[in-house]
């Protein structure tokens, strides 16, 4: 599919910016200028608030069997439309054509399980104390939502946002990627053409800052979503806090691998190698320390170098290519100090370790072997394609080092003991584990973390209460 230049959408119409402003979007295979973004303005806000007042009147009086069969209809049109829109995605964020269908295969996944589950958002009645009293518990849609994704998953940082919303009877403001934004205006324009009214799902960029103040602020913004990084998480949460808006926040992560002494090395390399070159290591949940019992350190390390330089780096249209460019050049500033720092801590590069060529943003695939505590790669979240080892000797250590961080997203351990396995599910501090297999983020399994990692689930049916007012009601009919 050719880049169309991204529009608003507001109260069902496609738009340019009130005052006609637009910015840049670039390919980070190539460097190049391939469209131009619609930048909202404070009057394309008032327009889109108020159109989501509207929508929420209309989509919360919408039956939920209603609701439920246009959510259904949108997964439908989703999947029709996969290879056009993961073009769309692979030329706007980098990450090779397979990964882009994959995400919107799981946005289908998402859409269908939302449609499923908004037929299911049950109230309940208690027996009350007089039997001329009835207590009911009703469970209402919060509101209008305004939601803030990121550029790693332009499509499913959105869709679980707004699947939860739409199937519970809320409206939504989403305030996209302005560096991916083709992608999700398509994954919206599904939603669309699948019938949901006007108002209800809006789509706005700009300056992130400007937007996310004005809508948290609103009175009619009911909640506020957002995944991003811990820093900004906690400005937004505050801000928040301040009006009093419900949150949810899917914050930055720094996931643990644990490779236990029994662990079958050869699945370690593979499942937790593709997880964590996967979108070139620009994922909140991707393994980024790897604890590496002392007894298997230099086997697992040679076999996951082997599997690093297997990966081929390249532009993601491209075919054959497994890794593709970093989305923007921040990050290559940003691994490239976090090589430095480490090197010069005493880390050894065992394979990669710069840039790829000066056109586009292509890192090598990186694998750091006996990387210290206090390199700055096992503190900060590195958010690219690193993998970082040191070694442990005994569990109750390599859990420790787990819960050091203050971020609590995700982890993964490698045994073949049940006992390992369930020290390790006790004791860390974390709101995702996996053991003995890749993350999949399935919709139907909570989603989210805790500590720094940010609060509220998007997976589950934890997701659905997340936009849920609980009203407690008794009638007397004596
Ligand atoms: P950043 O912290 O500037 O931005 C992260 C995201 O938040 C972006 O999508 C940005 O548009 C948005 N944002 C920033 N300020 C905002 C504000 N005031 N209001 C609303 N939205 C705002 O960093 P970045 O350079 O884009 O990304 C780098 C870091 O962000 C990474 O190191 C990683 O820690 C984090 N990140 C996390 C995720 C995730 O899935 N949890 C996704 C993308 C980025």
């Amino acid at each position: 599919m050719t880049y169309a230049n991204p529009q608003l959408f507001i109260n069902g119409q496609w738009c340019d910016a009130a005052d006609g402003k637009t910015i840049p979007v670039f390919n980070p295979a190539t460097g190049l200028e391939i469209g131009r973004l619609a930048h909202a303005s404070v009057a394309d806000l008032d327009r889109a608030l108020e159109a989501a007042q509207k929508g929420f009147d209309v989509w919360r009086n919408t039956p939920a069997v209603e609701r439920s069969k246009i959510l259904r209809k949108a997964a439908n049109i989703l999947r029709e439309r996969t290879d056009a829109i993961a073009s769309l995605m692979t030329q706007e964020n980098g990450k090779p054509l397979a990964e882009a269908k994959g995400e919107i295969g799981m946005a289908v996944e998402v859409t269908e399980w939302f449609s499923e589950e908004s037929r299911r958002v049950y109230g309940r009645i208690v027996p009350s104390r007089n039997l001329a009293n009835q207590q009911q518990v009703l469970k209402e849609p919060v509101g209008p939502v305004a939601a803030f994704t990121p550029w790693n998953f332009p499509i499913n940082q959105i869709v679980r946002k707004m699947g939860a919303a739409l199937a519970t009877g809320c409206s939504i403001i989403v305030k996209a990627p302005e560096e991916t934004p083709a992608s999700p205006a398509e994954l919206i324009r599904a939603f669309a053409d699948a019938g949901v009214p006007a108002g209800v799902i809006g789509l706005v960029y700009g300056n992130p800052a400007e937007i996310s103040s004005y809508l948290i602020a609103h009175p009619i913004i009911r909640k506020i979503t957002f995944t991003g990084s811990t820093p900004v998480g906690k400005q937004l949460a505050a801000l928040a806090g301040q009006h009093m808006k419900r949150a949810t926040m899917e914050l930055g992560g720094h996931a643990p691998v644990i490779v236990a002494e029994d662990a079958d090395v050869e699945l370690a390399v593979k499942a937790a190698g593709a997880a964590k070159f996967r979108n070139a290591g620009q994922v909140c949940i991707s393994p980024t320390r790897f604890l590496v019992h002392e007894s298997i350190r230099n086997q697992f390390a040679e076999a996951l170098v082997r599997y690093t330089e297997s990966l081929k780096v390249g532009n993601g249209l491209e075919n054959g290519i497994t890794m593709g460019p970093l989305a923007n050049t921040r990050r290559l500033a940003a691994m490239a100090g976090f090589m430095e720092d480490a090197v010069a801590k005493g880390a050894k590069v065992a394979t990669g370790g710069e840039r790829i060529g000066t056109v586009g943003n292509f890192f090598a695939p990186t694998v750091l072997t006996d990387v210290p505590r206090d390199a700055r790669i096992f503190n900060e979240e590195p958010f690219g394609p690193v993998a970082s080892i040191q070694s442990f000797n005994t569990l109750e250590e390599a859990i420790a080092e787990s819960n050091r961080l203050p971020f609590g997203l995700a982890s993964y351990a490698y045994t073949r003991s049940l006992k390992n396995a369930h020290l390790i599910a006790q004791k860390i501090e974390v709101g995702m584990l996996w053991i003995n297999q890749p993350a999949v983020a399935w919709p139907e399994m909570p989603f989210g973390g805790v500590k720094d990692s940010g609060y509220g689930s998007e997976g589950g049916t934890e997701a659905l209460e997340a936009y849920i007012n609980t009203k407690s009601v008794a009638i007397f009919c004596g």
